[in-house]
């Protein structure tokens, strides 16, 4: 690498010297062309060794959240990108739910990759494929296109990188759960959304055929979500919105035999969030006759039946249903599980990255999003070589000033020290040494500095799977990735206490801004910074300010706000489409 950018700051200062460089590359046969680079097809091999990348090649797997929220920012004029994802375009996902019952369309939350990439000068290429495999010995990724066989071409290419950042997000979770793959619904794409509004659209229409039992009506009018996370209770808040404001209308002769039902295997729904928030969406759900079924486990579906038990009794139970939505978390995608067992991961659940984003063990390689977590140091792994650190004397104990001089590092590294001061009500982590009586003044032994922090790992959080991580993720590396040059000579990250020297970059760091449930009847719940919790009508307004604005493009913030006018007018449409 030092070799590399070592050329690389040459030829920025002498364009005369890149030439030559590139004639010498020519004449000693291509001393570092690469036969593999994705192949321009038709393009000579002049014209391709023109094009010895003085630049870093990146390549990005993946267009969500993480992905397009690296590239957003990415200073292209130092990296060669190369984007792979087999969906040309990025997904709002947090209004996936309104696409469900048509309160927004499908195209009003997407924007196309390439708009994004327009207005990067064209420099950004896109490759609509998926990622097959990727091969971090030989630093290259192998790629399928998910374009009809028939047209003209190989659908196979692979790239290589010198930066390789995975961001392609997780797949459903069915927790290896009998028929739920062949007889449910997921919501995690915009398709999957789509076939759900058409779905229920089915399900009324079959229910109001002639000839049928009231019963079998009934059945089909049945709308089962599993999970009561912020999905399923969004989606199970937009269908009751959807049957009672529209459908009913549309549909008045099956209105009464309409249900819906959440089963949860915790004992609340929404418990992620605050409990004032849970109790709420309970008692709101309770009073518009959903059916909220806690502490069940689904044991099985199948085409007319989902079957489960209830925790408590260990009784068993089965109830018919027309439709299952199936929204239970998340699981890794098998290029990452193959990956993780090539970079000595593959008994873990989840990638691991460094907080740098780095994938542990492959510096070159960065994973953000739903693919990764990031694993926290725990300052007691590092107890003994922070103290030696800080020991500048050499005395075998810590004054406080001493403890001072490295606090600021600390918390950097260890994120979990703030949150620990936090939880005990501290405001300074000198607290920490003071004595029983709140004396300070006291030095502290290794053991005595020990004990102080002894419980500070306690309070290490993995991230939740949120588009608001995986977005900060991919804004946190683009940083990193345009200061890097900066970076190796003026390090701005905390001390490294072990080896000694500066971590070029600071670590991630994750800020949480909140989150909503909204609960249909144009009330929603909000949990804000600082531990402030809204719920109810002025609620669900901040909800739609805050998702306005939200938008990656004016396009589609006029499209979600037209779509949402349209709603408020005309109701939402209810032709199976
Ligand atoms: P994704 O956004 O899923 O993107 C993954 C990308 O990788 C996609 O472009 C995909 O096409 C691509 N890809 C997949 N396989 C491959 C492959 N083999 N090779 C190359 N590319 C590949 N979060 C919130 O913070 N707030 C919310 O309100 C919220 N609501 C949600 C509602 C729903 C219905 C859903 C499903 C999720 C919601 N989330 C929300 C979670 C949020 O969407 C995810 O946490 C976020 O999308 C993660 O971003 P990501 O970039 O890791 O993955
Ligand atoms: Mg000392």
């Amino acid at each position: 690498m030092g070799f590399f950018s070592y050329f690389t700051r040459i030829f920025h200062g002498h364009p005369s010297a890149s030439k030559l460089f590139v004639i010498c590359s020519l004449s000693s046969g291509g001393l570092i062309a690469h036969g593999d680079s994705p192949s321009e097809g038709g393009k000579s091999i002049v014209e391709l060794n023109q094009k010895v990348p003085v630049k870093k090649r990146v390549v990005v797997l993946g267009t969500g959240w993480a992905g397009t929220s690296f590239l957003k920012d990415l200073d292209i004029s130092s990296y060669d990108v190369q984007v792979v994802s087999p969906r040309n375009y990025f997904a709002f996902t947090p209004l996936l739910p309104s696409v469900t019952c048509g309160t927004v369309e499908a195209r009003s939350i997407v924007e196309p990759v390439r708009n994004i990439i327009k207005k990067r000068n064209g420099e950004i290429k896109f490759w609509e494929a998926e990622c097959l495999k990727i091969d971090p010995a030989n630093k290259k990724v192998f790629c399928r296109s998910t374009i009809g066989e028939n047209l003209a071409g190989n659908n196979e290419f692979s790239l290589e990188y010198d930066y390789l950042v995975i961001a392609i997000g997780a797949q459903v979770n069915t927790f290896n759960t009998p028929g739920v793959l062949e007889h449910c619904h997921f919501l995690k794409e915009v398709e999957d959304a789509q076939r759900i509004r058409r779905t229920v659209i089915d399900c009324f229409e079959k229910s109001v055929l002639p000839g049928l039992t009231e019963e079998e009506r009934k059945t089909n009018l049945h709308f089962i979500i599993v999970g009561g996370g912020p999905t399923g209770v969004e989606f199970a808040a937009e269908l009751h919105d959807f049957v009672h404001e529209d459908l009913v209308n549309v549909y008045p002769s099956v209105k009464d035999l309409v249900n819906i039902t959440v089963i949860q295997s915790g004992d609340h729904i929404l418990n992620s969030f605050d409990e004032r928030i849970s109790s709420f969406a309970e008692q709101k759900f309770q009073r518009d006759g959903i059916k909220v079924l806690t502490g069940h486990r689904v044991l099985s579906v199948s085409d007319r039946l989902i079957n489960m038990r209830m925790k408590a009794t260990g009784n068993d139970d089965s109830i018919p249903h027309g439709m299952v939505v199936w929204s239970t978390g998340v699981g890794t995608r098998p290029v990452v599980k193959d990956f993780m067992e090539q970079v000595g991961q593959g008994n873990r659940r989840v990638l691991a990255t460094d907080e740098w984003l780095r994938v542990k063990g492959r510096d070159e390689v960065y994973a953000l999003g739903d693919c990764a977590t990031v694993d926290q140091k725990k300052i007691m792994e590092d107890i003994s070589v922070i103290f030696k650190a800080a020991d500048k004397d050499n005395s075998g104990t810590l004054t406080i000033e001493e403890f001072q001089d490295v606090i600021e590092d600390v918390t950097i590294r260890y994120p979990q020290v703030e949150l620990y001061l936090k939880s005990k009500h501290l405001f300074d982590v000198a607290d920490l040494l003071k004595d029983a009586d709140g004396n300070d003044g006291v030095e502290v032994d290794i053991e005595g500095f020990k004990l102080a922090l002894s419980h500070v790992d306690a309070q290490m959080k993995s991230l939740p799977a949120t588009a608001q991580v995986a977005a900060q993720q991919g804004a946190y590396l683009s940083r990193c990735f345009n200061i890097w040059e900066k970076c190796k000579d003026n390090p701005e990250g905390p001390r490294k206490f072990k080896s000694g020297g500066r971590h070029e970059f600071r670590p991630f760091r994750y800020r949480h801004l909140g989150q909503f449930a909204p609960l249909g009847g144009e009330q929603a719940a909000a949990e804000l910074p600082g531990d402030w919790v809204s719920m109810g009508h002025s609620t669900q307004w901040l909800w739609y300010s805050v998702y306005a604005s939200k938008q990656v493009s004016w396009r589609t913030r006029v499209l979600v706000i037209g779509d949402w006018s349209r709603r408020y007018i005309f109701g939402r449409d209810s032709s199976r489409i």
